[in-house]
Protein backbone atom coordinates (compact mmCIF):
# COMPACT_ATOMS: atom_id res chain seq x y z
CA UNK A 1 0.00 0.00 0.00
CA UNK A 2 1.07 3.55 -0.49
CA UNK A 3 -0.21 6.65 1.71
CA UNK A 4 0.32 10.15 0.45
CA UNK A 5 0.07 12.51 3.71
CA UNK A 6 -0.64 16.23 3.19
CA UNK A 7 2.08 17.59 5.37
CA UNK A 8 5.80 16.95 5.26
CA UNK A 9 6.47 17.28 8.92
CA UNK A 10 7.09 15.19 11.74
CA UNK A 11 3.95 14.13 12.09
CA UNK A 12 4.12 12.30 8.53
CA UNK A 13 7.44 12.09 9.86
CA UNK A 14 6.70 9.86 12.50
CA UNK A 15 3.33 8.10 10.71
CA UNK A 16 6.08 6.66 7.79
CA UNK A 17 8.40 5.36 10.72
CA UNK A 18 5.36 3.38 12.25
CA UNK A 19 3.77 1.65 9.82
CA UNK A 20 6.74 0.26 7.54
CA UNK A 21 6.47 -2.92 9.40
CA UNK A 22 3.19 -3.79 7.59
CA UNK A 23 5.20 -3.10 4.44
CA UNK A 24 3.00 0.06 3.85
CA UNK A 25 4.76 3.10 2.23
CA UNK A 26 4.48 6.80 3.12
CA UNK A 27 5.31 9.84 0.58
CA UNK A 28 4.85 12.99 2.19
CA UNK A 29 2.92 16.40 0.17
CA UNK A 30 5.10 19.20 1.30
CA UNK A 31 3.08 22.45 1.18
CA UNK A 32 5.97 24.86 1.22
CA UNK A 33 7.74 23.16 -2.10
CA UNK A 34 4.99 22.07 -3.26
CA UNK A 35 6.20 19.00 -4.53
CA UNK A 36 5.71 15.09 -2.94
CA UNK A 37 8.55 14.20 -0.43
CA UNK A 38 10.05 10.91 1.52
CA UNK A 39 9.01 12.36 4.48
CA UNK A 40 12.31 10.94 6.29
CA UNK A 41 14.08 12.87 3.52
CA UNK A 42 12.28 15.71 2.94
CA UNK A 43 15.12 17.46 0.99
CA UNK A 44 14.64 15.34 -1.64
CA UNK A 45 11.50 16.06 -3.91
CA UNK A 46 9.70 12.28 -5.35
CA UNK A 47 7.28 14.09 -7.86
CA UNK A 48 4.39 16.69 -8.05
CA UNK A 49 1.17 16.82 -6.38
CA UNK A 50 -0.90 15.21 -9.30
CA UNK A 51 1.88 12.46 -9.43
CA UNK A 52 1.53 11.64 -6.20
CA UNK A 53 -1.90 11.16 -6.04
CA UNK A 54 -1.99 9.16 -9.07
CA UNK A 55 0.57 6.85 -7.06
CA UNK A 56 -1.51 7.09 -3.95
CA UNK A 57 -3.47 4.04 -2.69
CA UNK A 58 -4.67 6.34 0.13
CA UNK A 59 -4.24 10.22 0.65
CA UNK A 60 -4.51 11.39 4.28
CA UNK A 61 -3.54 14.60 5.94
CA UNK A 62 -1.26 15.43 9.10
CA UNK A 63 -2.50 19.14 9.52
CA UNK A 64 -5.90 20.80 9.17
CA UNK A 65 -5.00 24.15 7.66
CA UNK A 66 -4.11 22.48 3.99
CA UNK A 67 -5.92 24.93 1.33
CA UNK A 68 -8.76 23.84 0.30
CA UNK A 69 -8.22 23.56 -3.65
CA UNK A 70 -5.62 20.58 -2.60
CA UNK A 71 -8.26 19.16 -0.52
CA UNK A 72 -10.82 19.61 -3.41
CA UNK A 73 -8.26 17.87 -5.78
CA UNK A 74 -7.61 14.77 -3.62
CA UNK A 75 -11.09 13.99 -2.66
CA UNK A 76 -11.68 14.38 -6.27
CA UNK A 77 -10.08 11.28 -6.47
CA UNK A 78 -11.82 9.31 -3.68
CA UNK A 79 -8.28 8.34 -2.12
CA UNK A 80 -8.85 10.55 0.95
CA UNK A 81 -9.56 9.96 4.51
CA UNK A 82 -10.78 11.77 6.25
CA UNK A 83 -13.31 13.34 4.23
CA UNK A 84 -12.18 17.43 3.39
CA UNK A 85 -14.98 17.96 5.06
CA UNK A 86 -14.08 16.93 8.71
CA UNK A 87 -10.88 18.16 7.71
CA UNK A 88 -12.18 21.60 7.39
CA UNK A 89 -14.25 21.62 10.43
CA UNK A 90 -10.58 21.18 12.01
CA UNK A 91 -9.10 24.28 10.60
CA UNK A 92 -12.16 26.14 11.57
CA UNK A 93 -13.70 27.39 14.99
CA UNK A 94 -16.82 27.88 13.80
CA UNK A 95 -17.61 24.96 11.29
CA UNK A 96 -16.09 23.12 14.85
CA UNK A 97 -18.34 24.86 17.14
CA UNK A 98 -21.43 23.87 15.26
CA UNK A 99 -20.33 20.53 15.13
CA UNK A 100 -19.89 20.67 19.16
CA UNK A 101 -23.38 21.90 18.80
CA UNK A 102 -24.82 19.87 16.42
CA UNK A 103 -23.46 16.78 18.78
CA UNK A 104 -24.31 18.43 22.33
CA UNK A 105 -21.43 18.48 23.40
CA UNK A 106 -20.39 20.20 26.34
CA UNK A 107 -18.24 23.28 25.81
CA UNK A 108 -17.50 27.08 26.42
CA UNK A 109 -20.20 29.67 26.38
CA UNK A 110 -19.13 31.00 23.08
CA UNK A 111 -19.74 33.96 20.36
CA UNK A 112 -19.09 34.30 16.51
CA UNK A 113 -17.67 37.13 15.82
CA UNK A 114 -16.98 39.14 12.16
CA UNK A 115 -17.98 42.85 12.82
CA UNK A 116 -17.73 45.41 16.03
CA UNK A 117 -21.21 45.14 16.44
CA UNK A 118 -21.03 41.32 17.29
CA UNK A 119 -18.25 42.40 19.38
CA UNK A 120 -19.91 44.36 21.27
CA UNK A 121 -22.83 42.20 21.28
CA UNK A 122 -20.03 38.52 22.65
CA UNK A 123 -18.70 41.02 25.81
CA UNK A 124 -22.66 41.86 26.86
CA UNK A 125 -23.82 37.92 25.89
CA UNK A 126 -20.46 36.05 27.64
CA UNK A 127 -19.11 37.74 30.63
CA UNK A 128 -15.54 38.78 31.49
CA UNK A 129 -12.91 37.19 31.34
CA UNK A 130 -13.14 36.40 27.47
CA UNK A 131 -10.94 34.76 24.91
CA UNK A 132 -11.09 35.88 21.19
CA UNK A 133 -9.54 33.02 18.75
CA UNK A 134 -9.22 33.65 14.95
CA UNK A 135 -11.68 31.52 13.42
CA UNK A 136 -8.56 30.01 10.59
CA UNK A 137 -4.91 29.21 11.16
CA UNK A 138 -4.77 28.96 14.73
CA UNK A 139 -2.00 27.04 16.77
CA UNK A 140 0.00 26.67 19.79
CA UNK A 141 -2.10 29.97 20.92
CA UNK A 142 -1.45 32.29 18.09
CA UNK A 143 -4.02 34.49 16.95
CA UNK A 144 -5.82 34.68 20.56
CA UNK A 145 -6.90 37.98 22.47
CA UNK A 146 -7.76 37.68 26.25
CA UNK A 147 -10.22 40.72 26.97
CA UNK A 148 -10.04 41.15 30.99
CA UNK A 149 -12.10 44.27 31.39
CA UNK A 150 -14.13 46.36 29.55
CA UNK A 151 -11.06 49.34 29.58
CA UNK A 152 -8.98 47.37 27.07
CA UNK A 153 -11.85 46.75 24.39
CA UNK A 154 -11.33 49.37 22.00
CA UNK A 155 -7.60 48.84 22.19
CA UNK A 156 -8.17 44.80 21.16
CA UNK A 157 -11.04 45.71 18.88
CA UNK A 158 -8.31 47.46 16.83
CA UNK A 159 -5.78 44.94 16.76
CA UNK A 160 -8.59 42.19 15.72
CA UNK A 161 -10.27 44.10 13.18
CA UNK A 162 -6.70 44.35 11.44
CA UNK A 163 -6.08 41.00 11.83
CA UNK A 164 -9.38 39.96 10.42
CA UNK A 165 -9.21 42.09 7.52
CA UNK A 166 -6.02 40.20 6.17
CA UNK A 167 -8.56 38.06 5.15
CA UNK A 168 -11.73 37.92 3.81
CA UNK A 169 -12.96 34.88 4.76
CA UNK A 170 -11.26 35.37 8.99
CA UNK A 171 -13.65 35.44 11.87
CA UNK A 172 -13.42 35.55 15.55
CA UNK A 173 -14.94 32.93 17.89
CA UNK A 174 -15.12 34.72 20.96
CA UNK A 175 -15.46 32.14 24.74
CA UNK A 176 -15.98 32.26 28.12
CA UNK A 177 -12.85 31.65 29.89
CA UNK A 178 -13.49 28.60 31.59
CA UNK A 179 -11.93 27.87 35.53
CA UNK A 180 -10.48 24.67 34.42
CA UNK A 181 -8.67 22.31 36.86
CA UNK A 182 -6.92 20.67 34.34
CA UNK A 183 -6.41 20.05 30.55
CA UNK A 184 -6.96 16.81 29.34
CA UNK A 185 -7.22 15.41 25.80
CA UNK A 186 -8.29 12.56 24.00
CA UNK A 187 -6.31 10.66 21.36
CA UNK A 188 -8.26 7.59 19.29
CA UNK A 189 -8.85 5.81 16.04
CA UNK A 190 -12.32 4.86 13.86
CA UNK A 191 -11.99 2.77 11.34
CA UNK A 192 -13.48 2.24 8.26
CA UNK A 193 -16.26 -0.30 9.23
CA UNK A 194 -17.11 2.40 12.03
CA UNK A 195 -14.88 0.75 14.92
CA UNK A 196 -13.72 3.46 17.70
CA UNK A 197 -10.56 2.40 19.73
CA UNK A 198 -10.00 5.62 22.58
CA UNK A 199 -6.05 5.86 24.05
CA UNK A 200 -6.25 6.57 27.58
CA UNK A 201 -6.86 10.02 28.24
CA UNK A 202 -3.70 12.13 28.27
CA UNK A 203 -2.77 14.87 31.21
CA UNK A 204 -1.64 17.89 29.38
CA UNK A 205 0.61 20.81 30.40
CA UNK A 206 1.56 24.06 28.68
CA UNK A 207 4.84 26.26 28.36
CA UNK A 208 3.59 29.63 26.87
CA UNK A 209 1.07 28.34 25.34
CA UNK A 210 2.82 25.49 23.72
CA UNK A 211 1.96 21.54 24.90
CA UNK A 212 4.82 20.76 26.59
CA UNK A 213 4.44 17.78 28.96
CA UNK A 214 1.57 14.93 28.40
CA UNK A 215 0.69 12.34 30.76
CA UNK A 216 -1.03 9.17 29.86
CA UNK A 217 -4.10 8.78 32.93
CA UNK A 218 -4.15 5.51 33.76
CA UNK A 219 -7.29 5.37 35.81
CA UNK A 220 -10.24 7.68 35.50
CA UNK A 221 -12.72 5.36 34.11
CA UNK A 222 -15.80 7.87 34.37
CA UNK A 223 -13.63 10.64 32.71
CA UNK A 224 -12.30 8.03 30.34
CA UNK A 225 -15.80 7.20 29.56
CA UNK A 226 -17.34 10.77 29.27
CA UNK A 227 -14.50 11.37 26.60
CA UNK A 228 -15.44 8.36 24.65
CA UNK A 229 -19.09 9.08 23.99
CA UNK A 230 -17.81 12.95 22.82
CA UNK A 231 -15.48 10.81 20.49
CA UNK A 232 -18.03 8.73 19.23
CA UNK A 233 -20.47 11.09 18.56
CA UNK A 234 -18.09 13.42 16.78
CA UNK A 235 -16.47 10.69 14.81
CA UNK A 236 -19.90 9.31 13.69
CA UNK A 237 -21.29 13.13 12.96
CA UNK A 238 -18.10 13.43 10.46
CA UNK A 239 -18.30 9.51 8.95
CA UNK A 240 -14.83 10.39 10.35
CA UNK A 241 -11.80 7.89 9.55
CA UNK A 242 -8.44 7.37 11.57
CA UNK A 243 -7.04 9.36 14.20
CA UNK A 244 -8.55 12.14 16.17
CA UNK A 245 -8.09 14.30 19.07
CA UNK A 246 -10.28 15.97 21.51
CA UNK A 247 -8.57 18.97 23.91
CA UNK A 248 -10.70 18.92 26.82
CA UNK A 249 -10.94 21.36 29.86
CA UNK A 250 -11.97 19.34 33.03
CA UNK A 251 -14.14 21.59 35.34
CA UNK A 252 -15.17 19.59 38.53
CA UNK A 253 -16.42 16.30 36.85
CA UNK A 254 -17.16 17.43 34.01
CA UNK A 255 -15.41 17.66 30.27
CA UNK A 256 -15.54 20.71 28.20
CA UNK A 257 -14.27 20.41 24.46
CA UNK A 258 -11.97 22.92 23.96
CA UNK A 259 -10.80 22.05 20.27
CA UNK A 260 -10.68 19.15 17.91
CA UNK A 261 -7.81 17.83 15.83
CA UNK A 262 -8.93 15.90 12.47
CA UNK A 263 -5.08 14.16 12.56
CA UNK A 264 -2.68 12.58 15.04
CA UNK A 265 -1.81 14.88 17.93
CA UNK A 266 1.21 15.80 20.11
CA UNK A 267 -0.38 15.21 23.24
CA UNK A 268 -0.45 11.79 21.58
CA UNK A 269 3.26 11.08 20.86
CA UNK A 270 3.49 8.81 24.24
CA UNK A 271 1.46 6.32 22.78
CA UNK A 272 4.64 5.16 20.81
CA UNK A 273 6.13 3.69 23.98
CA UNK A 274 2.89 3.52 26.06
CA UNK A 275 0.55 1.84 23.76
CA UNK A 276 1.56 -1.44 21.50
CA UNK A 277 -0.13 0.46 18.78
CA UNK A 278 0.85 3.87 18.36
CA UNK A 279 -1.67 6.32 17.25
CA UNK A 280 0.59 7.05 14.33
CA UNK A 281 0.20 3.35 13.29
CA UNK A 282 -3.46 3.36 14.39
CA UNK A 283 -4.03 6.70 11.96
CA UNK A 284 -2.65 4.88 8.98
CA UNK A 285 -4.17 0.87 10.03
CA UNK A 286 -7.66 3.08 10.17
CA UNK A 287 -7.11 5.04 6.23
CA UNK A 288 -5.99 2.10 4.81
CA UNK A 289 -8.96 -0.35 5.73
CA UNK A 290 -6.81 -2.37 8.22
CA UNK A 291 -7.89 -3.56 11.51
CA UNK A 292 -6.86 -0.92 14.19
CA UNK A 293 -4.33 -2.03 16.86
CA UNK A 294 -4.59 -1.93 20.59
CA UNK A 295 -5.18 1.28 22.06
CA UNK A 296 -4.43 -0.42 25.81
CA UNK A 297 -2.17 1.20 28.09
CA UNK A 298 0.85 -0.88 28.34
CA UNK A 299 2.73 0.98 30.63
CA UNK A 300 2.50 4.39 32.42
CA UNK A 301 4.60 6.78 30.11
CA UNK A 302 4.63 10.67 30.01
CA UNK A 303 5.93 12.98 27.28
CA UNK A 304 8.55 16.06 27.24
CA UNK A 305 8.15 18.57 24.34
CA UNK A 306 12.16 19.23 23.23
CA UNK A 307 11.38 22.96 22.67
CA UNK A 308 14.41 24.77 20.53
CA UNK A 309 17.27 22.45 21.89
CA UNK A 310 18.50 19.95 19.28
CA UNK A 311 21.05 18.01 22.25
CA UNK A 312 20.28 16.60 24.94
CA UNK A 313 22.59 15.15 27.62
CA UNK A 314 23.74 11.82 27.01
CA UNK A 315 22.79 10.44 30.88
CA UNK A 316 19.50 11.54 29.39
CA UNK A 317 19.39 9.25 26.50
CA UNK A 318 21.01 6.91 28.36
CA UNK A 319 18.68 6.35 30.97
CA UNK A 320 16.45 3.24 31.25
CA UNK A 321 12.91 3.38 30.11
CA UNK A 322 13.71 6.68 28.09
CA UNK A 323 12.94 7.24 24.37
CA UNK A 324 14.54 10.34 22.28
CA UNK A 325 12.15 11.02 18.98
CA UNK A 326 14.03 14.05 16.83
CA UNK A 327 12.19 15.75 14.28
CA UNK A 328 15.87 16.53 11.85
CA UNK A 329 14.68 19.66 12.34
CA UNK A 330 16.67 23.57 11.88
CA UNK A 331 17.01 24.39 15.39
CA UNK A 332 14.93 27.86 16.04
CA UNK A 333 14.13 29.48 19.52
CA UNK A 334 10.69 27.29 21.15
CA UNK A 335 10.53 25.18 18.19
CA UNK A 336 9.18 21.58 18.39
CA UNK A 337 12.11 19.82 17.76
CA UNK A 338 11.64 16.02 18.90
CA UNK A 339 10.28 14.78 21.97
CA UNK A 340 10.92 12.22 25.22
CA UNK A 341 8.99 9.69 26.32
CA UNK A 342 9.68 8.38 29.54
CA UNK A 343 8.06 4.90 30.73
CA UNK A 344 8.17 3.08 34.27
CA UNK A 345 7.03 -0.44 34.53
CA UNK A 346 4.41 1.34 37.55
CA UNK A 347 3.13 5.17 37.94
CA UNK A 348 5.57 5.14 40.58
CA UNK A 349 8.84 4.35 38.67
CA UNK A 350 7.43 6.45 36.39
CA UNK A 351 7.63 9.71 38.44
CA UNK A 352 11.17 8.12 39.38
CA UNK A 353 12.05 8.60 36.17
CA UNK A 354 10.38 11.83 35.27
CA UNK A 355 11.94 13.25 38.31
CA UNK A 356 15.74 12.09 37.45
CA UNK A 357 15.49 13.39 33.37
CA UNK A 358 14.32 16.77 35.34
CA UNK A 359 17.49 17.23 36.73
CA UNK A 360 19.46 16.28 33.99
CA UNK A 361 17.86 18.90 31.60
CA UNK A 362 19.30 21.98 30.95
CA UNK A 363 17.24 25.24 32.43
CA UNK A 364 17.57 27.54 29.59
CA UNK A 365 14.65 25.56 27.77
CA UNK A 366 13.61 23.48 30.14
CA UNK A 367 12.89 25.99 33.13
CA UNK A 368 8.91 25.38 33.35
CA UNK A 369 8.94 21.67 32.44
CA UNK A 370 11.44 20.61 35.30
CA UNK A 371 9.08 22.67 37.77
CA UNK A 372 6.06 21.15 36.72
CA UNK A 373 7.42 17.48 37.16
CA UNK A 374 9.26 18.70 40.21
CA UNK A 375 5.45 19.62 41.33
CA UNK A 376 3.65 16.45 39.99
CA UNK A 377 5.85 14.02 41.05
CA UNK A 378 7.04 15.05 44.61
P1 LIG B 1 -3.10 24.23 19.94
O1 LIG B 1 -3.60 24.04 18.55
O2 LIG B 1 -1.62 24.33 20.03
O3 LIG B 1 -3.67 23.23 20.89
P2 LIG B 1 -4.53 26.65 19.86
O4 LIG B 1 -3.73 27.81 19.44
O5 LIG B 1 -5.35 26.02 18.82
O6 LIG B 1 -3.61 25.61 20.52
P3 LIG B 1 -6.41 26.54 22.08
O7 LIG B 1 -6.10 25.15 22.42
O8 LIG B 1 -7.81 26.85 21.73
O9 LIG B 1 -5.48 27.17 20.97
O10 LIG B 1 -5.98 27.50 23.29
C1 LIG B 1 -4.66 27.50 23.80
C2 LIG B 1 -4.69 27.45 25.31
O11 LIG B 1 -5.38 28.61 25.83
C3 LIG B 1 -5.48 26.27 25.86
O12 LIG B 1 -4.67 25.12 25.93
C4 LIG B 1 -5.88 26.81 27.24
O13 LIG B 1 -4.82 26.72 28.15
C5 LIG B 1 -6.16 28.26 26.96
N1 LIG B 1 -7.59 28.45 26.64
C6 LIG B 1 -8.17 28.37 25.45
N2 LIG B 1 -9.49 28.57 25.50
C7 LIG B 1 -9.79 28.79 26.80
C8 LIG B 1 -10.99 29.04 27.53
N3 LIG B 1 -12.17 29.15 26.92
N4 LIG B 1 -10.89 29.18 28.87
C9 LIG B 1 -9.71 29.10 29.49
N5 LIG B 1 -8.54 28.86 28.87
C10 LIG B 1 -8.56 28.71 27.54
MG1 LIG C 1 -5.26 23.59 21.78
Amino acid sequence: MNVLVLGAGQLARMMALSIKPLNIEVLAYDVGSKQVVNPLAPQHPVCDLAAGIERADVITAEFEHVAHDVLALCEASGKLKPSAQAIKIGGDRRLEKALLTTCDAANAKHHIISSEQDFQTAIEALSLPIILKSALEGYDGKGQWRLKSKEDAATIWQDIERFISSNPKQGIVAEQMVPFSREVSLVGARSVSGEVKTYPLTENHHTDGVLSVSTALADEPQLQQQATEVFTRLTQEMEYVGVLAIEFFQVGDQLLVNEIAPRVHNSGHWTQQGCDCSQFANHIRAVCGLPLGSTELARPTAMINILGEDTLPQAALGMDGVNVHWYGKEKRAGRKMGHINVSGKDQAQLEQRLLTIAQLLPNESFADIKSYIAKQCS
